[in-house]
């Protein structure tokens, strides 16, 4: 994988949403063509072996690797959403965040039993968000979980692995 075209199309927004966060914004890589092939063709590298079946893609960034490694995966996508979005019956997964509490949820018969089950979320910082999903998932009883990121922060976030049960592998590409 070419680390540094993919660095070269990072774009950090300092203090935004608020100060003092440094804001990885991966809409300026999501715009490149030879991004997308490098993240793409990088997820396809790391899962072509493992029979992944459905991905499920974190809303809203997660959702648009999810397809281009969906499609090289020959698997499906799942949307994990915010409630309210998904038309049909859902399961949820309540979870705190620094003020007050967030629910992600995902179609009732999206998953099934025999599912290998890869998400992808576009950044991990203290992997609340995943550690949600994961969870999620579990409810669905998967045959096994996987978890990939585009961007972990490590030297911001370095115990963010941590939170994840032991068998579940998580892996980023920058
Ligand atoms: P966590 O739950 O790991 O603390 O935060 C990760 C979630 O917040 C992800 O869904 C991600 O999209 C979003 N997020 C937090 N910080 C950033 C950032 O600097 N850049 C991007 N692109 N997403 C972020």
């Amino acid at each position: 994988m070419n680390k540094q075209i993919l660095l070269d199309n990072l774009r950090v927004i300092p203090d935004w949403p608020i100060k003092g966060v440094h804001f990885r914004d991966v809409t300026t890589m999501f715009k490149s063509p030879e991004c997308i092939q490098e993240l793409s063709n990088a997820m396809y590298d790391l899962y072509k072996d493992k029979g992944i079946t459905k991905i499920v893609g974190i809303e809203s960034r997660g959702f648009v690797l999810s397809s281009a490694a969906a499609y090289l995966l020959h698997a499906g996508i799942v949307l994990c959403r915010k409630p309210g979005k998904l038309p049909c019956e859902t399961i949820q997964q309540s979870y705190a965040k620094e003020y007050g509490v967030d629910t992600i949820e995902i179609h009732k018969d999206a998953i099934t039993p025999d599912d290998v089950v890869l998400l992808h979320d576009d950044l991990l910082a203290t992997g609340g968000t995943m550690k949600a999903a994961c969870d999620l998932v579990k409810k669905f009883h998967p045959k096994k979980i996987y978890c990939n990121f585009i961007i972990e922060l490590q030297s911001e976030f370095p115990h963010a692995r941590d939170i994840f049960d032991k068998d579940i592998e998580v892996t980023s590409l920058l």
